[in-house]
């Protein structure tokens, strides 16, 4: 992330949008790139961090729940 989008983050002015990791309940940000690639794709917001996303991935076995 670049430092303006930080910039932008703490004045308030990204249209990042704030989001509750459902495993961890950690706070992450949905960034407005990912948003619009979610969009276009018509998938809904992500319920997990990164960190869990990238954890559930590689824990995920053959058979899904
Ligand atoms: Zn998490």
């Amino acid at each position: 992330m670049g430092l303006i989008a930080w910039i932008k983050r703490l004045a308030g002015l990204s249209k990042d949008k704030k989001l509750i990791c459902a495993d961890c309940n950690t706070s992450f940000f949905f960034e407005e790139g990912e948003q619009k690639f979610f969009a276009e794709r018509g998938l809904s917001e992500p319920k997990r961090c990164a960190t869990c996303r990238k954890n559930t991935r590689r824990n995920r076995g053959p058979r899904r729940r």
